[in-house]
């Protein structure tokens, strides 16, 4: 037959190796390897049958669960291209999604039922829905176990690495979601150079807790793991203490998670008593990690590994190392196997990246290469057609371990001085009484722009705006100290714990500014 490589494959090769070891692991029911690939088989019979060819795209709405996985290879293996949208968007976000990508069929599991009621009318271009369970399953919608089970197997279907695998929206903090055209090629890199870097295990049993949407949930250990013959057991909902309870239940050897995820679990009041001693490594990356948190990991003899990439780099860049975590707590690591980085020249040219805070620039065959439909802004975020701009400030210590410093546009320039939110973020972090705080920049008649603090109090603390600047003030240079102070009770926060900074700057330059709007 044809040859096809891609991540389809993927469930077939790894039976022939490790066919009765569990693969996905659920709710008591178990799928192994062998198990994976008869099923991924029959479900790509069954996309063809709906009218799927190479190139057209499945979409999938749910929480964590193994038909993820299933739709995602049998989407390979069929050629096409899957889409995997998240579940906290709103009905009409969810209808763009849909419309954006041109997704020909859906599959959504029953906790989407009424977000997809909500992004009615459908677009047109959509002509079938799945469902995952039965019972939700609309009069007009398909059934998934009965496609299954009706399908032959797959056509054989030439896939080459450079064809597109997977369309991957960025989580959208600083504007609209934009789809990443991931490869076959791309998610095989960012796999190799995942397992070049740590020690995943044929036997290991990785947790999947952060959402199969973003590329932390799928491709930090996930694919990975599942690559490596290892299991994984999807989890639908985050629930601190239930994932620490099946950490020891289950003798978890690993997971990724995003910060605010790791916060939860080492405030639990379970904490404590939980066995950690399975786990062999704990990845997160996403957004900055306050320090008392890796702290809290690390004392407890957890390997925590922060990793820091991108969407558009599916999504490995750096990642800390087994031996230098405990020395780095909150650093972002070293450049992955197959990936070059560089800081981005006054002129637009690649140059040598190092102690200096300058915006990172990525090369490597997991790099992508281009977005979805958006050929301008595809070509705007490469230099010299190969380094991708991720748009974050990176500095490179003389150990070469990278410290991401903030992105761009974030960036407050206040009197000429560049002042990095996550900075004071982080410092303000150490207070005891803070919960969390995020600094954006407003219009200021003096001094340009001004930072404004927005700070959310522990329960029952209690600090004020005074006090508040004098901590700062004990840590940080004069002009970094933020002009205006408020506390107030949560922060807007994305599906993955983003701060949404372009909500709380309009917010903040209604409430505070005083310069030219
Ligand atoms: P959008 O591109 O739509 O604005 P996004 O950049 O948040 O959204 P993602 O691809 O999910 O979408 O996130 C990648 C970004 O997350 C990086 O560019 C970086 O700003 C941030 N990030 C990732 N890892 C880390 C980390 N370890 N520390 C700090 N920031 C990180
Ligand atoms: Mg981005």
């Amino acid at each position: 037959g044809p040859a096809d490589f891609g991540l389809g494959s993927w469930p077939a090769r790894r039976a022939r190796i490790s066919p009765g070891r569990p693969a996905l692991v659920r709710d008591g029911r178990t799928l192994t390897h062998a198990g994976l690939a008869d099923r991924v088989d029959r479900l790509a019979g069954a996309l063809t049958r709906l009218g799927v060819r190479p190139g057209d795209r499945v979409a999938y709405l749910g929480v964590n669960d193994i038909s993820v996985f299933e739709t995602l290879f049998a989407t390979a293996r069929r050629g096409a291209v899957f889409v995997p949208l998240n579940y906290r968007l709103s009905g009409a976000e969810i209808r763009y999604m849909l419309e954006d990508s041109g997704a020909s069929v859906l599959v959504h599991s029953p906790d989407a039922d009424d977000l997809l009621a909500a992004a009615a009318p459908l677009p047109e271009t959509l002509r079938h829905v799945v469902a995952t369970n039965p019972a939700s399953c609309p009069a007009d919608g398909l059934d998934f176990e009965a496609e299954l089970a009706a399908a032959g197997p797959a056509p054989e279907t030439a896939v080459r690495l450079e064809d597109p695998c997977l369309l991957l929206y960025t989580s959208g903090t600083t504007g609209r979601p934009k789809a990443a055209v991931l490869t076959h090629g791309n998610l095989t890199w960012n796999t190799v150079n995942q397992l070049a870097h740590l020690d995943v295990l044929s036997t290991d049993k990785a947790l999947c807790i952060a959402p199969l949407f973003h590329c932390v949930g799928l491709g930090q250990i996930t694919l990975p793991t599942l690559f490596k013959g290892g299991s994984v057991e999807p989890v639908a909902k985050f629930d601190p203490g239930a994932i620490l309870g099946r950490i020891g239940e289950a003798g978890i050897t690993s997971f990724s998670a995003v910060p605010t995820m790791l916060e939860m679990m080492c405030r639990h009041e379970s904490w404590d008593d939980t066995d950690l001693s399975s786990l062999t490594c704990v990845l997160y990356g996403g957004s900055p990690v306050a320090e008392r948190v890796a702290r809290a990991w690390l004392d407890r003899g957890v390997k925590l590994l922060q990793g820091y990439g991108m969407t558009e780099a599916a999504p490995g860049v750096t990642m800390a190392t087994h031996d230098g975590t405990l020395d780095h707590p909150v650093a972002a690591g070293v450049p992955h196997f197959f990936t070059d980085v560089a800081a981005l020249g006054p002129d637009l040219a690649p140059a040598p990246l190092g102690a200096e805070p300058a915006e990172l620039l990525v090369r490597g065959p997991h790099v992508f290469g281009g977005y979805w439909d958006r050929p301008e802004e595809s070509a705007a975020s490469f230099v010299e057609d190969e380094w991708f701009r991720t748009g974050d400030v990176v500095r490179v210590e003389e150990d070469g371990w990278a410290h991401v410093v903030d992105r761009v546009k974030d960036l407050i320039i206040s009197g000429g001085e560049n002042v990095y939110p996550a900075e004071i973020e982080a410092v303000a972090a150490r207070l005891d009484e803070v919960d969390s705080c995020a600094v954006v920049g407003v219009p200021d008649e003096r001094w340009g722009e001004a930072g404004a603090a927005f700070v959310v109090l522990r329960p029952g603390a209690r600090l004020d705006a005074a006090a508040f600047r004098a901590h700062l003030e004990r840590h940080l240079a004069r002009y970094k100290i933020p002009k205006h102070v408020q506390f107030t009770e949560t922060l807007p926060r994305n599906a993955t714990g983003k701060i949404r900074r372009v909500e709380l700057r309009a917010l903040a330059t209604a409430t505070f500014s005083n310069g030219p709007a």
